[in-house]
């Protein structure tokens, strides 16, 4: 194949677009809790940590579900007793219920994460149960969580369209994203869990969940590529004043949900973007393409993303 012609972009500012951008990567759960392969926990390890090398600082590690459910991440605790990172990475794991957050509290995790679905069909098909009721669920696990000094991330799926419900209606995402805050979660992360958003509804959604009151700087976005709008979506999210922007190397992880079944925004295309925008990541993309390449080795699979493809075919 031919190889492109620039080993990094050419950077030109707009003049209208933050300084900086936090990269929250979610490879490490939401990317490998949705790959078919299975990865020894010593590879996870390197996994985080080649990634904290490269300059991450905002990770999600993993989630503390029921290893029958999900056998992918059944080796959470083992793989938090393993790291060794610096103090200023911010990692978080995720807590669907009481229990997981009991065991995050006795792993020393610092930060956790509930996930909410704003539509109903979802909710009973993924959490079991209805949106109200997985809220009430979480009241106890975010009480937990802060009682005992640990921030929590929520996350509010399917904000564009519901395999099940089609689109969804912004009342209803502005409304899980109330209870969210009022829950006491800091950081909200917006999730466009199967990847069918466009730039103009996720202004939209922006627009309207900070209009009812929260921070715009507690907002992060959560973008997934199966119509190939993810960057798009992210761009005009930071066009729009969003500063926190979930994505994940190589862009591991399908979304079970969509036929199409593409991951998450891929953090080597996000990082292209932004740094051709002269937007500070912090993150060595050339690093992080790496780490993509050598874990796609061990999935068994090349990564989906043409960023991460085009840099590994190009000398530095
Ligand atoms: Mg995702």
């Amino acid at each position: 194949m031919q190889t492109s012609a620039l080993s990094a972009p050419v950077e030109v500012a707009t003049g209208q677009l933050p300084q900086r951008v936090r990269v929250f990567e979610v490879g490490p759960r939401d990317g490998l809790q949705n790959e078919a392969t299975a990865l020894p926990v010593e590879v996870k390890a390197e996994f985080v940590e080649r990634l904290v090398e490269a300059g991450v600082r905002e990770i999600e590690l993993t989630s503390l579900v029921r290893p029958d459910r999900v056998p992918q991440l059944a080796d959470a605790e083992e793989l938090l007793r393993r790291l060794r990172l610096p103090d200023e990475v911010r990692t978080v794991v995720l807590t669907p219920n009481e229990k997981a957050v009991h065991r995050a509290v006795d792993a020393g995790v610092r930060e956790v994460a509930v996930f909410a679905s704003c539509t109903e069909t979802f909710s009973r098909r993924n959490l079991g149960r209805s949106i109200d009721d997985s809220l009430r669920m979480f009241e106890p696990v975010v009480e937990y969580a802060r009682h005992n000094g640990l921030s929590v991330r929520g996350y509010f799926s399917m904000v564009c369209g519901d395999p099940w419900e089609g689109a969804v209606p912004v009342d209803q995402v502005v409304a899980v994203a109330r209870r969210l805050d009022d829950l006491g979660c800091t950081e909200l992360s917006l999730g466009d869990t199967i990847g069918v958003g466009t730039p103009g509804q996720t202004v939209a959604l922006i627009d309207a969940v900070v209009a009812s009151g929260i921070d715009i700087r507690r907002l992060a976005v959560h973008l997934h590529d199966t119509y190939g709008q993810a960057l798009a979506n992210a761009s005009a999210a930071i066009g729009r004043g969003v500063t926190v922007v979930d994505a994940s190397a190589g862009g591991l992880g399908g979304c079970p949900f969509a036929g199409s079944s593409t991951g998450n925004l891929a953090t080597e295309d996000l990082l292209w973007h932004l740094h051709g925008l002269d937007i500070e990541t912090g993150i060595d993309l050339r690093a992080l393409a790496r780490t993509s390449a050598w874990l796609a080795g061990h999935l068994g699979r090349p990564s989906p993303s043409r960023a991460a493809q085009a840099i590994m075919q190009t000398p530095p």
